[in-house]
């Protein structure tokens, strides 16, 4: 089989005016960005009627498993049952495309196009956010520099879109007077920031300015926050965010339209596209594929009860990926072994299938399990899946969109038809907003990551102690936690179960609504591994290889 670069070199897309002019777009509503891509104005009128597909993952594994090309193939198929399908996806971040994984715009022949593009810098967007997050940070050191302003605690940090190890902490403005006001800090990942989740979760230009306003920059000396409004700086961040606000709009290699926007990560950050990117797929077609990071227990579970509680969306139906290899590597073989044929590995690892099962039920969902077939992947393995996943009561279909595109995901596209048929209700939410804090958190070790309950340590607690005097306890929950675990420990495999959950710090992000809660020791600025991904890609003849 074709590399996916190859497969991506051979596409010939529609020029983005016809795909835009299919979708019954006028072209006072996108703004073409090149022959294959556009961005989409807000001013959309018509409104959200499709319905909407949530595709998410059993647990991680280091080399992803598959929820992006399942995603794309799932729309594809759609679109061979003559269904209006269009996806809803996040932007890659470089990080990650340097670093260990590789792309992000899907697989085999389920790719979204121009891949090489859209791993890059894309329209700019990253760019955009990593700007007004860096402007920010500057405007407040400068008014700390000139003594408009005295704060005993600067809470907002830098950020880069690369895996950087060295920049996670650091003390800015060393070098005396003339050269700023020592602070300790640091850089996280683009990610990861504030405004990328801000962004993300706005629901128009109005809420984007209303949320940047509220964004808290540091403690003043007599304990009171100090906010982005109080600073006045919400009026240039909306002016470098002017075009980044907007979704942009792609396809498949099928010609499915694909709506790319915003990129929060699921481990450190909420980890679902932009709301206008959702709502611009719900309104443009009859079906929205969309998918969250990681499993049931961060990007889904944030989904619920983040987004879908705000923006009051109800997913029609849920896809949980997984595939055999992710299964058999739950199960304990090392990932080097996890590719061959083990029934035994299998079965343990199913119990990690099941739990997320299970919290796709708790949470009211109709599921699908889609396996994700690798060549190779054989029948008696695949039909354990299957049996055990319809003995949960779930649907189950094997997607085959990497090795054939649409045509490989017919039966998966039928089956979420099928469970889509009833009416969608509102998502069952895993903790009411009005809860104390450590409430909620409780609620999720116990009901989704199935630990014996949480404990705060003694800097968490000071944390909580001053975001209640904030007044943000309120909010809903956004744990950073590893994804290859349903603990805060990436070794505990499979369904672990009566572990205690320990939250480091807690951070209230008033922009963005929500705290963030640093579950065991998660990094907001990732670091490359020994062999990045960085060395297997270059450039001939103007075309970029080794990055799909
Ligand atoms: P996720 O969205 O879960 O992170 P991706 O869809 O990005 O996962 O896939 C991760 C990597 O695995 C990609 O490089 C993709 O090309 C590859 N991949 C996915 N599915 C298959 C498959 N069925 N066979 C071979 N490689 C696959
Ligand atoms: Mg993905």
């Amino acid at each position: 089989m074709l590399s996916d670069t190859e497969i991506a070199r051979l596409a010939r897309p529609r020029p983005i005016e016809a795909l835009a002019g299919s979708l019954g777009l006028s072209p006072d509503e996108f703004e073409p960005y090149g022959r294959d891509k556009a961005k989409v104005g807000l001013s959309l009128a018509r409104q959200p009627h499709g319905r909407l597909v949530l595709v998410t993952a059993t647990s991680g594994t280091p080399a992803g498993s598959g929820k992006t090309t399942v995603s794309v193939a799932l729309a594809d198929g759609l679109a061979r049952l003559g269904q209006r399908a269009a996806l809803a996806l996040r932007e890659p971040s470089l990080g990650p495309c340097f670093g260990m994984k590789g792309g992000a715009t899907g697989g085999g022949y389920a790719q979204v196009v121009p891949s090489t593009s859209i791993n890059l810098h894309f329209t700019g967007d990253f760019h955009a956010i990593t700007s007004a997050n860096n402007l920010l940070a500057a405007l407040v050191d400068n008014a700390r520099h000139h003594g408009a302003v005295s704060l005993k605690q600067v809470l907002w940090r830098r950020v880069l879109d690369v895996n950087d190890r060295a920049l996670r902490q650091m003390v800015s403005g060393l070098g005396g007077p003339a050269n700023g006001v020592p602070a300790e800090t640091g850089f996280d990942i683009t990610a990861a920031s504030e405004i990328m989740a801000a962004l993300c979760l706005a629901d128009g230009e109005a809420d984007l300015r209303a949320r940047l306003d509220r964004l808290l920059l540091g403690v003043r000396a007599d304990g009171r926050p100090y906010t982005c409004a109080e600073l006045g700086a919400t009026g240039a961040l909306m002016a470098l965010l002017v075009d980044a606000q907007k979704p942009n709009l792609v396809q498949t290699l099928e010609g499915t339209p694909a709506f790319v926007h915003g990129g929060p990560f699921a481990n450190i950050a909420h980890g679902c596209n932009s709301l206008a990117a959702t709502r611009a797929a719900l309104a443009c077609a009859d079906w929205a594929v969309t998918e969250a990071g990681f499993g049931s227990d961060l990007g889904a579970e944030k989904f619920f009860n983040i987004k879908c509680r705000q923006a009051k969306l109800a997913p029609a139906a849920c896809v949980l990926v997984t595939s055999l290899k992710a299964l058999r590597w739950h199960g304990g073989v090392e990932l080097s072994d996890a590719g061959h044929g083990n029934a035994d590995a299998l079965s343990q690892g199913l119990a990690n299938l099941g739990r997320h099962l299970d919290n796709l039920f708790a949470f009211g969902q109709r599921v699908v399990v889609a396996l994700n077939r690798f060549a190779g992947d054989e029948d008696d393995e695949i039909a354990l899946v299957r049996g055990y996943a319809q003995e949960k009561g779930a649907r189950f279909a094997v997607c085959e969109g990497y090795a054939k595109g649409g045509e490989g995901a017919v039966e998966l596209a039928q089956a979420v038809m099928d469970a889509a048929s009833s009416a969608p209700a509102a998502p069952a939410y895993s903790y009411p907003l009005d809860a104390p804090l450590e409430e909620k958190l409780g609620a999720l070790c116990r009901r989704v990551y199935r630990g014996a309950g949480v404990e705060l340590s003694a800097r968490a607690r000071a944390d909580l102690a001053q975001l209640k005097a904030f007044g943000c306890e309120q909010l809903p929950v956004c744990v950073a936690k590893t994804p290859f675990s349903f603990s805060h420990d990436a070794k505990l495999r499979g369904a672990p179960e009566g572990f205690v959950l320990p939250i480091e710090r807690l951070y209230a992000n008033a922009g963005a609504g929500f705290v963030v809660a640093m579950a065991g020791s998660v990094l907001r600025m990732p670091g490359l591994p020994r062999q990045p991904q960085a060395f297997a890609i270059d450039v001939s003849g103007g075309e970029v290889s080794g990055l799909p």
